[in-house]
């Protein structure tokens, strides 16, 4: 049996039989990759610069708004743009993520019912993709119909699977769902037995058994868990969730331990005991967006704070000091990556990833 240390892979985009086996040696070796959700290339290239300073492999990720953005704001159609954003930030990634010596999985975030199509665009973009350089566009996409009843959620997420499969192609779901901004639901309700804040196991046992047939998948399962920061003391946390549905998969299925691959979102400012209790749980991926979005609003903010007045004149009113050196976007957008790198590297030390890259 080789061991996850022994595994090597080429620094670049992974996907498919190399994207497994990295999700295998992340929790054979205890640790989880951060997956950053990034808007630009300024948010990408400060992801790849701290996934190389730290030697971790890392997840760059799009929510259908971040590959709006991508695009461009003005763009004129704003479905084109989600999908041309998604596809414009992938091919970055898969020019320079090589030359930056990690290994990068490209995601894709949230999407609902709403936007299957978009899911479903971005699945024909990378079958071209595929039929021209053999490797899939984006290693996986992400499928939340959480919020649609169980058998509905199971039969589309299976649908897709079949088709992103046939080019490799993975797919996270997600079961219950994760509180917090985008969807307004809290987690004052603390009742285990609340499918929608706690996944129940029999759940995600239900999704084994009809997705594994067609294709690898990630399940992005609820345990108390809320998007964007809260007061503390209002996320009460349960991994033990996520270790009930590995062990009622293995029972009933007789496989190894940690049969599932399981996605921790919504855990910002969560505490580390409960984050590495998730780690031992085959958490192998967890979604960091607010925390990043801070970290580069606070190194920008602090730097306009500091110069107020190069942000007003392009040269000094009284003292006639030209200001070009200060508001050169290039002095402040790289602190907002410097911002972003800094907190990356509490993220890959906290969830144990760095020094383990599989790039070689
Ligand atoms: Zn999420």
């Amino acid at each position: 049996m080789t061991t996850a240390s022994q595994i090597k892979l080429k620094p670049g985009v992974v996907t498919g039989k190399d994207y497994q086996a990295m999700v295998q040696a992340a929790k054979d070796g205890g640790y989880t990759i951060p997956a950053v959700n990034i808007v630009g290339t300024n948010s990408i290239n400060a992801v790849l610069e701290a996934a190389r300073k730290n030697k971790s492999d890392v997840i760059i990720q799009l929510s259908n708004g971040g590959a709006e953005f991508f695009a461009g704001k003005g763009f004129p159609d704003s479905f084109q743009a989600k999908v041309l954003g998604a596809v414009s930030a992938a091919q970055h990634v898969h020019l320079m993520a090589q030359h930056y010596g990690v290994c990068v999985v490209l995601h894709t975030d949230h999407a609902n019912k709403k936007l299957v199509p978009w899911v479903e665009a971005l699945l024909e973009h990378g079958e071209r993709f595929y039929r021209e350089n053999g490797r899939p566009l984006f290693t996986s996409h992400m499928l939340d119909l959480s919020e649609e009843p169980l058998e509905e959620n199971l039969a589309e997420c299976a649908r897709i699977l079949k088709r992103a499969a046939a080019t490799d192609v993975s797919i996270e779901i997600e079961l219950g769902i994760t509180g917090g901004e985008e969807d307004g639901i809290g987690s004052e309700d603390d009742d285990l037995d609340n499918p929608n804040l706690y996944t129940q196991p029999e759940d995600v046992l239900k999704a084994y058994e009809l997705l594994s047939p067609l294709g690898h998948f990630s399940v992005a399962a609820s345990f108390g868990n809320v998007h964007g920061v809260y007061a503390p003391g209002n996320v009460k946390l349960r991994p033990e969730i996520l270790k009930n549905s590995q062990e009622l998969v293995q029972v009933r299925h007789n496989t190894s331990p940690n049969p599932l691959n399981l996605v921790f979102h919504g855990g910002s400012g969560s505490e580390q005991a409960k984050i590495d209790e998730a780690m031992r749980y085959g958490v192998f991926k967890m979604n960091i967006d607010t925390d990043l979005q801070f970290a580069f609003a606070h190194g920008v903010g602090k730097f306009v704070m500091e110069n107020p007045k190069a942000f007003q004149y392009q040269i000094d009113p009284e003292t006639h000091t030209p200001y070009k050196k200060l508001y050169d976007p290039r002095k402040w957008l790289r602190l907002g990556e410097e911002g972003m790198v800094a907190r990356l590297d509490e993220a890959f030390t906290n969830l144990k990833s760095a020094g383990k890259s599989l790039a070689s």
